[in-house]
């Protein structure tokens, strides 16, 4: 029988998919795959997994939970389940594929991986005691964002006055790792990491005949669990072998990083966060420290190895170029920018577009490319196994959303085993899982939908899309409750 969460779950899951089948040229197979795997989910009450079958040899250790995968939301799982009273007893075990976490050094130079993180990530590291270790490094808050375009004034600012908290705090990688690592190490005895171990195949429940999930290794060793978690990024291995539908597409885009040096003073705030729209994709400046910021700049693949291979001094001067350069203006959307400002009784001047700080130079080898692409599978979970962090989505990094959805099904998937433990279900057990799912998608197709949205309508110079989206980053700008409801989103 259908309850209320059913019915929620329908409606989102059907404007999610509606919404990417507009969105998206060659969304409509796909799309069509994942309604029938979600109306199959809906009207059956526990989800099968694949049916191939691999040869595993036996397992040689049992575990309660197997996570796969120790990057950031793999490792922030185990540390979290690790500090869950509940789950206390719990016997966990995480494989991660490459060799041993070297650590971080707080005094060494800034990293060209960073995220910036949402007000509920830096709970959910508070909550494991991993945040302490954090501030204890380094990190930068954001007290500003600057989003404009370039075809229009249209122009948004969020400051952190109006949310009694920073927008954001951008932090190194490797230093989230290294903090949610330690908690791990010093104070999880249930957890047991294991490095060098690459997961070369699964079987779900369904397959080995048994309640239990396999995971065998690359090396032959060989282990079995209540639950296997999947935190094996965007290629999960864990994913293919439940065997559920994924809507996923490459932007052809690449994003290129590196670590930033400013043309500023010793002593100035640069707590503001840059990113203008180009028609080639956004360009983004994260502060990291008074004269250094990082870059995150989404581009063509021709271009993006274009800049790759340029030299410093030339690097720094496209850079520069790309945040100045006038491109063709709608007069159009100027004019109905004007007009909407005095409607609000705006001053040009509380609307002129301030520049971002010179970038004068760029940290040798700092340089870095990663492919952009969306991914969303139909079902976070089945009998057996359930999948976190880009295992189960991507999106691209124009809002800085894709690790925050991940910690986010972290602090869910906790949460819904603690009490389905209390409750007496079986870790693996469907029935329960399947509520973490429905959290999850209940707060992660949104953000999906309104990132790839926000990518799609800034990739075009179709005027009366300019027109239209000048209108509306204007109008968020100029009301603030509408302007509080997407920052209270980005911001967790
Ligand atoms: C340029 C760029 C900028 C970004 N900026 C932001 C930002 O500002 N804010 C934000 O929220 N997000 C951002 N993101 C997104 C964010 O980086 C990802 O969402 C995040 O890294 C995903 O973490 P994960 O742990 O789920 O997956 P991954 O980082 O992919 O980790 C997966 C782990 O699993 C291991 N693994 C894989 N296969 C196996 C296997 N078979 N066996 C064992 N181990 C395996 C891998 O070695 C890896 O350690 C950005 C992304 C890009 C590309």
């Amino acid at each position: 029988m259908l309850n209320y969460w059913d019915i929620v779950f329908d409606y989102v899951c059907h404007r999610y998919l509606t919404m990417l089948v507009l969105l998206h040229k060659n969304a409509g197979a796909a799309a069509a795959s994942q309604v029938r795997s979600i109306a199959k989910r809906l009207l059956t009450t526990t989800a099968a997994g694949s049916t191939t079958t691999t040869k595993t040899t036996p397992a040689t250790e049992h575990y309660d939970i197997i996570i796969g995968g120790g990057g950031l939301v793999g490792t922030t799982l185990a540390a979290a389940l690790a500090k869950n009273t509940t789950l206390a007893d719990k016997k966990v075990l995480l494989l991660e594929g490459a060799p041993p976490f070297k650590g971080f050094n707080s005094s060494g130079p800034y990293q060209n991986r960073v995220s910036a993180i949402n007000r509920n990530s830096v709970e959910l590291f508070k909550s494991i005691d991993a945040w302490a270790h954090i501030e204890a490094a380094r990190y930068k808050p954001v007290k500003q964002m600057q989003v404009w375009e370039s075809n229009s004034n249209a122009l948004i600012q969020f400051q952190h006055d109006n949310f009694a908290s920073d927008v954001a705090c951008i932090i190194e990688n490797d230093l989230i790792l290294d903090a949610v690592y330690a908690r791990v190490r010093d104070s999880a005895d249930n957890v047991k990491v294991l490095n060098k171990a690459r997961i070369e195949c699964v079987r779900l429940p369904g397959e080995t005949g048994t309640a239990h999930s396999h995971v065998q290794l690359q090396d032959g060793r060989s282990f079995s669990c209540e639950l296997l978690i999947g935190a094996d990024g965007a290629n999960s291995v864990v994913r293919k072998q439940m065997g559920v539908d994924v809507f996923s597409f490459n932007y052809e885009r690449m994003g290129l990083v590196a670590t930033l040096d400013l043309n500023m003073e010793e002593d100035s705030d640069n707590s503001v966060a840059w990113q203008r729209f180009l028609p080639t994709g956004p360009v983004a400046l994260l502060p990291l420290s008074s004269k250094q910021s990082s870059l995150v700049w989404s581009t063509t693949v021709p271009h993006a190895k274009q800049l790759l291979a340029m030299e410093s001094a030339q690097f720094v001067d496209a850079l520069n170029e790309a945040f100045c350069r006038e491109y063709p203006r709608l007069d159009v959307a100027d004019k109905a920018l004007q007009a909407l400002n005095s409607f609000f009784g705006n001053s040009g001047s509380q609307h002129q577009r301030q520049y971002p700080p010179r970038v004068c130079g760029v940290q040798d080898g700092s340089r870095a490319t990663f492919p952009l692409g969306f991914l969303h599978a139909s079902s976070y979970v089945c009998n057996g196994a359930a999948l976190v962090g880009d295992a189960a989505h991507r999106v691209h990094p124009l809002a800085g959303q894709g690790v925050n959805l991940g910690f986010s099904d972290v602090r869910i998937l906790v949460e819904t085993l603690a009490t389905g433990a209390y409750a007496g279900f079986k870790l693996g057990d469907t029935q329960h899982l399947i509520k973490y799912e429905r959290k999850c998608l209940a707060k992660n197709v949104p953000i999906m939908v309104g990132v790839h949205g926000l990518h799609t309508i800034y990739s075009t110079e179709f005027s009366p899309v300019v027109l239209l989206r000048s209108l509306g980053l204007q109008l968020t700008q100029n009301l603030p409750p509408i302007k509080n409801i997407f920052m209270k989103s980005a911001m967790g």
